[in-house]
């Protein structure tokens, strides 16, 4: 849909955009721009000359128009885990008398980590209960304080139907987390619609704005002059240039600010955000489960070894393919060697991401023909695949 507005180098098939999104062609001037015109000559002046101080909500609009927010409920900053911490603190907040977070065994590592920390330090008596995905609803009862949960699993690509857990968690009583890493830009979201009270993503996935690009946290309108934020840094301070003593949280979403926002980092986001500004996520949705069922059928016809680990129908899977494979950490290395980037996931997943924006069916059916011959071979088994580096 876009292959022209990205660089990909010549000969590489790239299926970890799940994992970092490719840079955009625009990216690198208008980051030289943003260094050399606005931090270069306008120095500190550039906080106001520029508009630094107020891009974290501007491009939080952009992102807001991705996922079914309204203006002013979204904010960049920080990273993901930090956002999970802020999302989780303010909603455990709204409900004192409870004591479960509910959440589920497909949920990223962090994401719970994030939550083991908050809790040990509120000391309060708070428990993480995880259950399996397809059991989070029958788990949800009015002991639940918060259903914190990712929308796509980042291992199998499960998707959870936000709408119907979302009103099962209110009914219940508790507050509703969203985590949209594996979402945001790869399909439509209807935040605002699913009623739910947080969500939070990354912007480096399918957003494709670079290695270590803001996070992002929506909080629902009615809730964001009342919640209390529990990282209270001086950015999301009512008057952070007063220098005041006391705390007081900023109006509406700008409370979730915490400290000075990654400028550069945002020159990169606002060009990958472009990209996005003439093609709808239903469009970029149809092209994306196109590519996922004729990977599928490619690999079943053509590499049955492998087993496929992610659901079958394309309404209950985000934008990603995984299938299971015994020797899949060297299997994916020679892969990689080849040109065809994915990636593996312990024990046995080897995923594949499929971003319309820059990939297309020729890709598709290449990276199958490769994956075949390396299968057939037995190139994969060579000791130099099976060396494992530190990220996988
Ligand atoms: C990618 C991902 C993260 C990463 O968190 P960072 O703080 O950005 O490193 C967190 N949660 C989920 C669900 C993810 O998929």
């Amino acid at each position: 849909m876009k292959k022209d507005q990205f660089i990909v180098p010549e000969g590489m098939i790239y299926l970890d955009g799940n994992s970092l999104g490719p840079l955009p062609s625009a990216a690198a001037g208008r980051i030289s721009s943003m260094v050399e015109d606005e931090w270069g000559e306008l120095l500190i002046k550039g906080w106001n000359q520029a508009g630094w101080m107020q891009q974290p909500i501007q491009l939080g609009d952009r992102i807001g128009k991705l996922v079914g927010a309204p203006s002013g409920t979204v904010v960049i900053g920080d990273t993901l885990s930090i956002k999970v911490y802020q999302a989780l603190a303010a909603a455990l907040a709204m409900r004192p008398d409870r004591k479960v977070i509910l959440s589920d065994t497909g949920n990223f590592p962090t994401d719970l980590y994030m939550a083991d920390g908050l809790i040990k330090s509120m000391d309060a008596g708070h428990q993480v209960q995880l259950v399996e995905p397809e059991n989070v609803a029958d788990a949800i009862d009015d002991k639940v304080a918060v259903l914190m949960l990712t929308q796509v699993d980042y291992k199998t690509g499960r998707k959870h139907d936000m709408m119907a857990l979302t009103q099962k968690a209110q009914e219940a009583g508790a507050v509703v987390i969203w985590d949209l890493a594996h979402s945001a830009g790869a399909f439509e979201v209807e935040l605002e619609q699913s009623g739910c009270e947080f969500a939070v993503g990354c912007t480096y996935k399918y957003l494709n704005a670079g290695p270590g690009a803001p996070a992002f946290i929506y909080v629902r309108r009615d809730l964001s002059e009342t919640i209390e934020p529990a990282l209270s840094g001086w950015l999301g301070h009512d008057a952070p240039f007063a220098f005041e003593r006391p705390y007081r949280p900023g109006s509406g979403i700008e409370r979730m600010r915490v400290g000075t926002p990654s400028v550069i980092q945002m020159a990169a986001l606002e060009a990958a955000l472009d990209v996005f500004d003439d093609v709808s996520m239903a469009d970029i949705r149809t092209r994306s489960v196109a590519l996922c069922e004729l990977f599928i059928s490619e690999v079943e016809t053509k590499c049955p070894q492998l087993k496929l680990a992610s659901p079958r129908q394309p309404d209950i899977r985000g934008s990603q393919v995984s299938f299971r494979y015994a020797d899949g950490y060297p299997l994916l290395q020679a892969l990689i060697e080849r040109g065809v980037v994915g990636d593996f996931r312990s024990p046995d997943i080897i995923r594949f991401g499929f971003a319309p924006l820059y990939i297309d069916e020729d890709d598709v059916r290449r990276a199958v023909e490769i994956l075949k011959d390396i299968l057939e071979s037995g190139e994969w088994d060579q000791p130099r695949f099976h060396k494992r580096a530190k990220v996988t």
